[in-house]
């Protein structure tokens, strides 16, 4: 009886097999194998992506929400933003600053020292904040606005030439007229730059008419 049972499995996998993998080897083992190893590794990539999708906010109000193109184009064209930090005291650390976005990343500039250095050594996650541009509609009780936050981790750049790079194109945004004078004070002060470098994990546009 017990071989039988046996044998009947046997038949039906056989079946299953042939149905399925028609003039074709497999090796079953093999391919159980290697279904649990994609199993595995969808399980993993879906834990991953809900959890980022969790970390960060939606934006409630979604007739406010700005287009991908339209944020960029702010970021783009923003004069400064403010740079927030979770500071060493413990108190959050908020600092306006320039900076200038390539690719999917910004770049920052100020001196080598100072206590925005001494926050974002002990934890590099921040935001970025930038005004695009800001109306009182008095009549109205409201504010015509347009804003981006910008979530990631920051890196302090060590080589020169990335250092360089980040100068020239901060030079090419703020002093387009002044690229040459720009380019020897980069030259010229280069050692006593600290450039950081924003990745960008999260962007939102925010908008009110
Ligand atoms: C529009 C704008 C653009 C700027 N762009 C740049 C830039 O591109 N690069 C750059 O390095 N700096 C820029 N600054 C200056 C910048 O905001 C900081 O003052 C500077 O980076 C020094 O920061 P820190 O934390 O090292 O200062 P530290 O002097 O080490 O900070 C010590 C304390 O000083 C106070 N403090 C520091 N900065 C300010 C501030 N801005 N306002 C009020 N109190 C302050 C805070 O209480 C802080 O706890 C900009 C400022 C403005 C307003």
């Amino acid at each position: 009886m017990k071989t039988s049972q046996h044998s009947l499995h046997k038949d039906t996998f056989l079946l299953y097999k042939t149905i399925l993998f028609p003039n074709q080897f497999v090796h079953i083992p093999m391919l159980l194998q290697a279904s649990g190893y994609l199993f595995i590794e969808v399980f993993v990539y879906l834990c991953l992506t809900t959890k980022k999708k969790n970390m960060f906010a939606e934006i409630r109000r979604k007739e406010r929400k700005m287009e991908p193109q339209q944020v960029r184009e702010a970021l783009e064209c923003g004069e400064y933003g403010t740079l927030s930090m979770c500071g060493v005291n413990g108190y959050a650390y908020g600092v306006p600053l320039n900076y200038v976005l390539e690719e999917d990343h910004l770049y920052f500039h100020c001196a080598i020292e100072g206590e925005k250095l001494r926050n974002l050594s002990e934890n590099n996650k921040v935001s970025f904040c930038v005004v695009g541009k800001a109306q009182v509609v008095a009549e109205e009780f409201t504010t015509a606005y347009q804003s981006i936050i910008v979530f990631g981790k920051v890196t302090f750049v060590s080589s020169e030439d990335e250092i360089r790079r980040a100068m020239l194109l901060l030079v090419k945004k703020y002093s387009p007229e002044h690229q040459e004078t720009g380019e020897k004070y980069i030259n010229q002060a280069i050692k006593r730059i600290q450039v950081i470098r924003l990745d960008i994990e999260h962007l939102t546009g925010k908008s009110n008419r």
